[in-house]
């Protein structure tokens, strides 16, 4: 028997080998979500131009030298200044710009005065009537209220480093320096391979001693979570035509990765094993984890593949431990497990694999508490559906009491 392979060397060896994409060109709007390829370069100032960041009066700073509350200051409007629109003349001493929030600065203002700091009354908006003159009671200091020309970015800064994924605020600035079209990683073809006498799928009849595919549908999600594109295929029999068939039509999608389960143990209908040899260069794993001991992983035919076992929790488990991650690195995301120390509220078992046991978390008293979801048997993918999180007991340990710290990665916000 080969020996039971380390997750962590595991791990390492698969990401040794996964290589990002190459980068495509996507619309602006078909951007978000998506991976920055190369730095992005602003080739503008932001803001264009000097503007007010309120609404009020541009004047002088210097002309409000002696204005206090009791000897307000007078100016002569000369200008009103509209958002998008170019004054064209300069403001003179003695002179104030009414201007709106956004609208450029004029030539010689150096500050805003706002509105609510000054006698005028703008209760009808924009159709209040200009003034001709406007009073105020304070001293302004240089540049209040003026958002300056370049003052978020620099034309020639860089904004976004390649590996950035694309939200809101990300595409909202790209648009900002005028950015049609962008690079990003192209998004990885999956393509998920089920195999089994016993599987049909959702639209057919449940007849004696079938299941339904479930790992189509939670793979096919996984993946899609990882910013891949989930390619499901019609289910094989475990028979070596159905198989091959199965896997030609897989890679003629031409795939960045192949993702199967079930047929990787040591049971006598366990075929795809032989396909993957025939096919490809399999390493077959005895993986130190429970749930998920047996797993195959190599190449078939250039691609990277992935022989996960059948049981629906070992099949989430094991991706979300060495697939995701490997996904991640082919789409160029960034990732990072996010975990949590919490305190086991009950005993738990293990048989001195590492364990990555389905846990509830709740907050108790500013600590974080991991009860079991209850039967962890691989095959109860309900586990999974109540889970918050996969509390890991390490390799050698057997028994936790209650009370016992273990780290536990999240697998979604928990609900308290
Ligand atoms: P195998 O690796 O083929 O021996 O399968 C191990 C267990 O996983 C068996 O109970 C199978 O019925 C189950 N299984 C295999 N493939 C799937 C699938 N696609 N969806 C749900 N259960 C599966
Ligand atoms: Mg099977």
């Amino acid at each position: 028997m080969q020996p039971l392979l380390n997750v962590d060397t595991a791990l390492a060896n698969i990401l040794a080998d996964m290589k990002t994409l190459e980068a495509e060109t996507v619309s602006l709007p078909e951007s978000h979500d998506r991976v920055i390829a190369d730095d992005i370069v602003s080739p503008i100032d932001l803001p264009p131009f000097d503007n007010s960041a309120m609404d009020g009066y541009a004047i002088r700073y210097g002309d409000s030298a002696t204005a206090d509350h009791a000897n307000p200051v007078s100016l002569s409007v000369a200008m009103d200044i509209l958002a998008g629109s170019a004054p064209d003349r300069r403001l003179e001493p003695g002179q104030a710009a009414r201007i709106m929030t956004g609208a450029p600065i004029p030539a010689g203002a150096t500050a805003v005065i706002p509105v609510e700091d000054t006698d005028d009354d703008w209760s009808k908006g924009e159709d209040s009537p200009l003034p001709a003159e406007v009073r105020f009671f304070r001293q302004l200091d240089r540049g209040e209220n003026i958002r300056r020309v370049g003052e978020n970015i620099e034309a020639g800064a860089t904004i976004m480093r390649a590996g950035t994924v694309i939200g809101p605020a990300e595409v909202g600035m790209l648009a900002g320096i005028g950015c049609p079209r962008v690079d990003v990683i192209r998004q990885p073809k999956v393509v998920i391979l089920s195999s089994g006498d016993e599987l049909v799928d959702i639209y057919d009849e449940l007849r004696p001693g079938k299941i339904r595919d479930t790992n189509g549908y939670t793979l096919a999600g996984l993946i899609r979570q990882a910013g891949g594109i989930p390619i499901r295929l019609p289910i094989a029999k475990d028979n070596l035509e159905s198989i091959r068939a199965l896997y030609r039509r897989a890679l003629e999608i031409n795939p960045d990765l192949l993702i199967s389960t079930a047929g990787v143990s040591v049971g006598a209908a366990d075929l795809v094993k032989v396909v993957m040899n025939e096919l490809g260069d399999i390493d077959f794993w005895r993986i130190n984890m429970r749930p998920g001991k047996p797993l195959a992983y190599g190449t078939i035919q250039g691609v990277p593949f992935f022989g996960l076992p059948g049981n629906p929790v070992s099949t989430m488990v094991t991706f979300e431990i060495l697939v995701k991650p490997a996904l991640a690195k082919i789409a160029g995301r960034p990732f990072k497990r996010e975990t949590v120390k919490a305190i086991t509220a009950g005993p738990l078992k293990s048989d001195g694999r590492r364990s990555y046991n389905r846990v509830i978390l709740s907050q108790e008293k500013g600590r974080i508490m991991a009860q079991t979801t209850g039967i962890q048997s691989s095959g109860a993918l309900m586990s999974m559906v109540k889970a918050d999180g996969l509390a890991i007991i390490p390799e050698g340990v057997t028994a936790l009491p209650p009370g016992s710290e273990l780290n536990v990665i999240l697998l979604r916000e928990p609900d308290w």
